[in-house]
């Protein structure tokens, strides 16, 4: 995995290490909002925020996720956002290149597998954020899009489930036929039909969304 996590520093490039944060996560900072959290933690303790990028990784991705954390007063990192598990510590590559002022920062991804497929799933999780940073924002919670705009969207969230679901076995279990039954191999079926609606579809879609990797 060592190596993994270096093709993730490579990638981003920050004039930082990667480094071990402590988490406590404060009772008002949401899961789904970091920038938020550290605002407020700001706010009442005093200190800065650090934006940077939270590493995490499954059985067949490596993800660096934007991110911010709290600088203490003393010169500190302190991540007080809560995790999706129970964890002390993250993974996180400070990087002020990148501040948060609205414009969505997508996620680094590698892939950890070898599998055709996940360099395939990699390319679907961009194309749904950057369809997303075409909508307009409400609030946390309300993401509106324009109706061709959201059902290309859950067109592509749809076969983003259907890869992860098929990639949630054991990876080395993973058959080499295709997700959608046809029995053929993924790179005779979906592989093809997928760049061929991706083409398609791509043309429409503005790129409004900073992303460190290129796609297309
Ligand atoms: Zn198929």
């Amino acid at each position: 995995m060592d190596y993994i996590i270096q093709k993730i520093v490579d990638t981003i490039d920050s004039d930082y290490e990667i480094l071990s944060v402590p988490l406590r996560a404060e009772h008002y900072a949401q899961f789904s909002n970091c920038y938020a959290g550290v605002t407020e933690k700001v706010r009442r303790s005093g200190g800065r925020v650090q934006y940077g990028w939270l590493v995490a990784h499954t059985h067949f991705l490596c993800e660096a996720v934007h991110h911010a954390v709290w600088e203490s007063p003393d010169g500190a990192l302190l991540d007080v956002t809560p995790y999706h598990k129970p964890t002390d510590s993250i993974l996180f590559i400070p990087d002020d290149r990148y501040i948060y002022d609205g414009v969505p920062i997508d996620n680094v991804r590698i892939n950890v597998s070898g599998k055709l497929i996940v360099d395939d799933f990699i390319i679907i999780a961009h194309l749904v954020e950057r369809i997303r940073a075409n909508g307009i924002r409400k609030d946390e919670s309300r993401l509106v899009m324009s109706f061709e705009l959201g059902m290309l969207h859950n067109k592509y969230v749809n076969y983003g489930q259907s890869m992860v679901s098929y990639l949630g076995k054991e990876i080395n279990k993973v058959p080499d036929e295709c997700f959608c039954g046809s029995s053929k191999p993924f790179a005779n079926c979906h592989h093809i039909k997928l760049w061929e609606e991706i083409d398609k579809d791509i043309r429409g879609i503005p790129d409004k969304l900073i992303h460190l990797q290129n796609y297309f």
